[in-house]
């Protein structure tokens, strides 16, 4: 390691210890003091730019630690190495004779949605070695189908000739099966997301810190390739904005989605995180434009953002808010907005959103496939990150838990089926163990990888 790496990691250490003495001594004196909430306001801005200082730090170490290039050229071998594989399953030499699973695009809601549906499928069609045909016929954002948009998910083999179809799961060795909805499906497959697969696990987990969401982006990449027409109209748009970085990518759902599916977010909330992003970046370069790009299907959130926040620029396109505001969210045209949206929010260099909506969950998804690690590079208001319909996800206990602060009690490597995160410091989550479900620290918890045995692939060179 470099000197410089090496003075950053004891710059660390040191500092952390730092922020423990100055609240430990602040608090103690606050608690004689009168004027305790003006006392502690100050010292939580205080801690905020000692926190913010810290997160900057650690932001620089793979920077420095010598392994920079090693982690940007394993990303892409390995991203590299998926799209091969996707490529050779969708490609058999002999589209008549290879074993298929069909995938029927229409399901009733939005694209997000429909994308996580093609997800789920070839994930499915990847764990059983399956081509997968996509029936996309009657689409609901363009009749004629996906391939009049996209690029088709194969060159040579679209059809499934003559062959019955058989549903699954009644069989699992039928020629060619067709797939339900993963909403309806009763028994689980154990490879469904957040699994990953464990031939590729110990290389992903060295570059990237959230394996299951690359995963599911690398699919995303194999699928989501607009036609020339599309990626024009998309390039159109983009060409007409300032996009330039450093930016933040915001977005807001509202509209059918508040009070249904998720609760409403004031602009507030997530202006919160963007100041704590730029805060950050300025401790170690001068920010001159607070940049953010808003992509939302509410159409008044734009003005009102500008109109409320006027030392920040705000770039967005009204008019694709209002097309996703309205009845016409389920025609080509929403579409083309709804791609430019994802596009750029995915090139941001933070994101800020609400992982309830597949929307935002997309844009992440995407945001990974974008550069090595975007796993520290998002905050989502609402859920923690997952795939709808996806297998249990826990975590497991690193730090031994007595439970005596309201939380619940676990030994160390006790799995805990996770619900969410409050981000106060605790999440909820059931002990397995146990099946005592409360609060639990997240921070004595980390993140249990499901590590699937999917096929090695081993015709598609390494
Ligand atoms: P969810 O309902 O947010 O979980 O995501 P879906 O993709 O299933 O459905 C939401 C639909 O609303 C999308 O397909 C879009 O048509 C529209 N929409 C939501 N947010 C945005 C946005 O930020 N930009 C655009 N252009 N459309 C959006």
């Amino acid at each position: 390691p470099t000197e410089d790496y090496e003075n950053l990691r004891r710059r660390i250490y040191s500092n952390t210890k730092e922020l423990w003495y100055y609240v430990h001594h602040e608090l103690t004196k606050v608690i004689q003091e009168d004027n305790k909430a003006e006392k502690i306001q100050t010292i939580l801005d205080q801690i905020g730019e000692r926190k913010r200082s810290l997160l900057s730090d650690q932001q620089a170490l793979p920077e420095l630690d010598g392994y920079n290039e090693w982690r940007q050229a394993e990303a892409a071998n390995v991203s590299d190495l998926v799209q091969r594989r996707l490529h050779y399953l969708q490609n058999p030499p002999d589209c008549k004779d290879a074993r298929k699973l069909i995938c029927n695009l229409n399901k009733g809601c939005g694209f997000g949605c429909q994308l996580h549906h093609i997800v789920y499928c070839l994930i499915f069609a990847y764990a059983t070695e399956r081509t997968l045909i996509l029936n996309s016929k009657g689409w609901r954002y363009n009749n004629k189908g996906w391939e009049y948009v996209f690029m088709p998910i194969s060159d040579t083999c679209t059809s499934a000739y003559d062959d019955k179809v058989v549903m699954w799961p009644v069989t699992y060795d039928a020629k060619v099966l067709a797939l339900t909805f993963i909403d309806s499906i009763s028994q689980k497959p154990k490879f469904l997301p957040l699994a990953i697969p464990k031939d590729l696990a110990h290389r992903i987990t060295r570059f990237n810190g959230d394996p299951s969401s690359w995963w599911i982006g690398q699919m995303l990449k194999y699928i989501l390739k607009p036609r020339q027409a599309m990626q024009k109209a998309i390039n159109d748009t983009i060409a007409k904005m300032n996009f330039k970085k450093p930016i933040v990518g915001v977005h807001i759902r509202r509209t059918d989605k508040v009070g249904t599916e998720a609760a409403f977010h004031h602009i507030h909330e997530y202006m919160v995180h963007v100041k704590d992003y730029y805060d950050q970046l300025e401790l170690t370069r001068p920010v001159d434009v607070r940049r953010v790009y808003l992509a939302t299907d509410d159409a008044n959130v734009l003005e009102d953002a500008r109109s409320k926040y006027p030392s920040y620029e705000f770039l967005g396109d009204p008019s694709i808010a209002k097309t996703a505001a309205t009845h016409r969210r389920y025609t080509p045209l929403s579409l083309t907005g709804l791609l430019v949206d994802l596009h750029l929010l995915a090139m941001c260099d933070y994101l800020v959103c609400t992982f309830s909506s597949q929307v935002g969950r997309v844009a992440y998804e995407m945001m990974q496939t974008n550069r090595v690690d975007a796993s520290d590079s998002f905050f989502s208001l609402d859920d923690i990150y997952y795939f709808g319909g996806q297998n249990a996800h826990d975590r497991v206990a690193v730090l031994p838990n007595d439970g005596a602060y309201q939380d619940i009690p676990f030994q160390v490597g006790d799995l805990i089926g996770i619900a969410g995160n409050h981000w106060n410091g605790y999440g909820r989550g059931t002990n397995k163990r146990t099946n005592v479900n409360g609060l639990i620290p997240w921070y004595k918890t980390a993140d249990h990888l499901v590590l699937y045995p999917f096929p090695e692939y081993k015709q598609v060179p390494l």
